[in-house]
């Protein structure tokens, strides 16, 4: 059944009138999220402000088969919030209470529309460190996080999103409302739902609030830079880091373009002179992260880095992090339409699968400028070009699916943080493979039996 005027206005009632929006211009943000060439206006967006009222929201939709797209801040690089025809958005920026900070079990209880931010400042404030910090951390939500299992600068060393989830309420789509997971370190009752949750993006159910696990702040850290006339030299001093068994926070790369980019947005002093550029950051107790930077600068050395910078002092480091975290919206300035993927490959087949990128953009004529999650082996090739040029953006779709089929013939993956969405929902398929498109399909219709939530998404 389409969305109807009755919809509307018991949608008004449940929520106030002005979180009901219905006019062009009050959609067109909604229309999309903050991957290129996608665009789709939604039937109506509500603001919920609270659990009961999503409750209320997806029992009517589902008893009249409305199509319901979960959206956080719309930042996502897949399309995972992109509306689907008639749709209601269900945004949830407006649930964002932080409701409780437990010093004593380390865990903090928000709802899902609080940002990232939000999370890491209100650790930091009693000594304490929310770890994953995507590059969007700033507008990004929690619920949004969780439903892509997002990844950020620090995951070598702390991980992902889900290792720091130890509880979710959710609102599955027939409105009833469960939790699942608590405080306990240790639970093993029953099968771990709020797993199945966690990168289910927004297909599954509606994520209103999040317990998140925080750990001690570390208490030193260290930032240095390298740079290098050869990206392989880079790639060659990671390993080189990872085999002396160091696992730096952070070990992050820029190539050519992209520092170029960056140093012209953000002007933080990043050498313009190299091919390469490696990020590296040390952290923890203070004689550690001493002697763990001096090892990474003599490894860096011996790979023949160029140069090697050690910040002056934390406040440096934390420009130079940031300028790092800027590389996408730097690189978006130089060309109306930027795409930027996420292959990721085992680390040990960096230096290939860059080598094989840069390939790519030669064999297609194609302007790329690539950065990434070095130590976790996450790229982010970006390809600079312009939607309007039909045959340009024919080669870049060719360039992708090469890389894609690249990076899981390296034994990697289509995505390692960014989720699959509209945007690879076509390559899952080979990826996966049937066995696990049949459980991921039947699962999907046991939690949604009418396929209100999401639908067309992933698969
Ligand atoms: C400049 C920039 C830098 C980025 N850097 C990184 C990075 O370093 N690492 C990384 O992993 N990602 C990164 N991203 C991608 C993006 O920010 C993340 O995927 C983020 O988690 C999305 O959060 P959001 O609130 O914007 O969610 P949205 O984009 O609104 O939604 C994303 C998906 O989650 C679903 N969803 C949202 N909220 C809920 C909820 N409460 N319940 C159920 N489903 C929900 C939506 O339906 C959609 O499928 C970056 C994006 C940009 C634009």
């Amino acid at each position: 059944m389409p969305l109807t005027e009755s919809h509307l206005a018991n949608w008004r009632q449940l929520v106030g009138a002005a979180n009901v929006l219905t006019a062009k211009e009050d959609l067109i943000p909604y229309s999309m999220d903050g991957t290129a060439s996608l665009q789709q206006m939604p039937g109506c967006v509500v603001l919920a402000t609270s659990t009961q009222q999503v409750s209320a929201i997806l029992k009517q939709a589902n008893e009249t088969g409305v199509p319901v797209v979960t959206r956080g801040s719309g930042t996502g690089l897949s399309g995972g919030s992109v509306p689907v025809p008639g749709c209601v958005v269900l945004c949830l920026v407006k649930m964002d209470k932080i409701l409780e900070l437990d010093q004593e079990n380390l865990t903090i209880l928000v709802e899902a529309g609080v940002t990232t931010l939000q999370v890491a400042d209100a650790a930091a404030a009693v000594g304490l460190l929310y770890p994953p910090d995507p590059g969007s951390m700033k507008i990004s939500t929690i619920g949004g996080n969780v439903a892509e299992n997002s990844g950020g600068l620090r995951g070598l060393k702390y991980g992902v999103t889900r290792n720091y989830v130890m509880g979710l309420e959710i609102v599955l789509p027939n409105g009833e409302i469960m939790f699942t997971g608590n405080k306990c370190v240790k639970d093993v009752a029953g099968f771990s739902l709020k797993d199945l949750f966690v990168g289910s993006e927004g297909t599954l159910g509606v994520i209103t609030k999040v317990l998140l696990r925080l750990i001690p702040k570390p208490a030193a850290r260290k930032t240095l830079i390298a740079t290098y006339d050869d990206m392989s030299k880079a790639a060659q001093t990671v390993s080189d880091i990872i085999a002396a068994k160091i696992i730096p926070c952070t070990l992050e790369f820029l190539d050519r373009t992209t520092i170029g980019c960056v140093e012209d947005f953000a002007k933080v002093g990043l050498p313009l002179d190299c091919e390469a550029l490696l990020l590296m950051e040390s952290d923890g107790h203070p004689a550690a992260v001493a002697d763990e930077a001096k090892k990474m600068e003599e490894v860096a050395k011996a790979n023949g880095a160029l140069a090697v910078r050690v910040a002056k002092d934390e406040a440096e480091g934390v420009r130079l992090a940031t300028a790092r975290r800027s590389a996408f919206s730097a690189l978006a300035r130089v060309a109306p339409t930027t795409i930027l993927e996420d292959a990721t490959v085992p680390r040990s087949e960096l230096a290939k699968m860059i080598r094989f990128v840069e390939n790519v953009a030669k064999k297609y004529r194609l302007r790329i400028g690539t950065f990434g999650h070095m130590g976790d082996g996450n790229l982010h090739p970006t390809f600079l070009t312009d939607e309007r040029n039909h045959e340009e953006m024919h080669r870049v779709e060719q360039a992708f699916a090469e890389i894609f089929e690249e990076a899981v013939r390296l034994g990697g993956t289509i995505t390692g943080e960014h989720g699959i969405g509209i945007a690879k929902k076509s390559f899952l398929p080979k990826f996966a493979g049937e066995a696990q498109m049949r459980v991921m399909r039947e699962l999907r219709r046991v939690l949604d039996p009418a396929s209100i939530l999401n639908p067309g998404k992933m698969f």
